[in-house]
């Protein structure tokens, strides 16, 4: 009884074991599998730019007797595929950085209402061509303790998102305050809207909600992927409500100091 017994609590260990070592390599699946369909992803966008640039190419070159205005459109072509692959690696950069915990923040005091004014302003011509109305209501001189640049980056996806998204005669509305601990920005538009079983997935990698609308003005799905990032690395959270045909509202709070 006494063999017997042994042999099966043994038994019973080395099961438990199998399970609880076959149970903590779920997530390992999972990252590993994530990590796959990321690179299967960027191998698939990045191949559409580099057909169109070789496609067009290819068909100048049969045809050496055309002047530049004759070819101009091909030309085109090939420039704004070339400037898509520029931003698309420019993305998996960043990412590939950030899954590597390569990408360090250079932590300095930022003047986050400056920051806001500055990626307005640059917005503000694209207000008049898309026909849209860009209010502002920003607490000056807000301080905290952040990567400069990466907020920069941060608010231009978001507005640039808002531009892209609101059809003409729409509005598009930031704001900034601070609580006690926190800054918070939001970015509401009065565009078409993320439907409800699009809206958990907005901020997965090469996620578009509308491939064409989307891919028309230069969008690759890496965007939010990218800010969801940024506000994460500096302790923050980022959440968006939205209604169909109504508007979007991305909220971001980040805590003042990075401690
Ligand atoms: P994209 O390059 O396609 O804009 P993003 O990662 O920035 O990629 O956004 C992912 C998807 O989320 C978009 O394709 C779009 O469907 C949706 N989305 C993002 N911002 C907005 C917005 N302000 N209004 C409506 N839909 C949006």
């Amino acid at each position: 009884i006494t063999l017997g017994g042994g042999i099966i609590s043994m038994i019973s260990i080395v099961l438990a074991g199998y399970f609880l070592a076959k149970r903590a390599m779920i997530p390992i699946q999972a990252a590993w599998e994530k990590q796959q369909q990321f690179v299967s992803d960027a191998s698939h966008e990045l191949r559409s730019p580099i057909t169109g640039i070789y496609s067009n190419a290819e068909l100048m070159l049969r045809h050496p007797e055309h002047t530049i205005e004759e070819e101009s459109h091909r030309i085109n072509t090939i420039m704004k595929e070339s400037m898509r692959m520029t931003k698309l690696i420019s993305s998996l950069l960043t990412l590939a950085r950030s899954d590597a915990n390569k990408a360090e923040l250079q932590l300095a005091p930022v003047n986050i209402s400056e920051v806001i004014e500055a990626v307005v302003g640059s917005f503000k011509s694209m207000e008049e061509i898309n026909n849209l109305t860009l209010t502002v209501n920003v607490k000056p001189n807000l301080e905290l303790i952040a990567d400069k640049e990466r907020l920069h980056q941060l608010m231009v996806i978001l507005l640039d998102n808002a531009f892209k998204y609101t059809p003409p005669g729409g509005k598009v509305h930031i704001s900034c305050f601070q609580t006690d601990k926190h800054v918070i920005i939001s970015v509401q538009d009065t565009g078409c809207g993320i439907s409800p079983e699009n809206l958990p997935r907005v901020f997965d990698r090469f996620f578009r909600g509308d491939k064409a609308r989307s891919r028309e003005s230069g969008g690759i799905g890496l965007g939010l992927a990218i800010a969801k990032w940024i506000v994460e690395k500096h302790k923050g959270k980022i959440g968006v409500e939205s209604e169909l045909g109504r508007g979007t509202k991305f909220t971001i709070s980040i805590p003042v100091t990075h401690t």
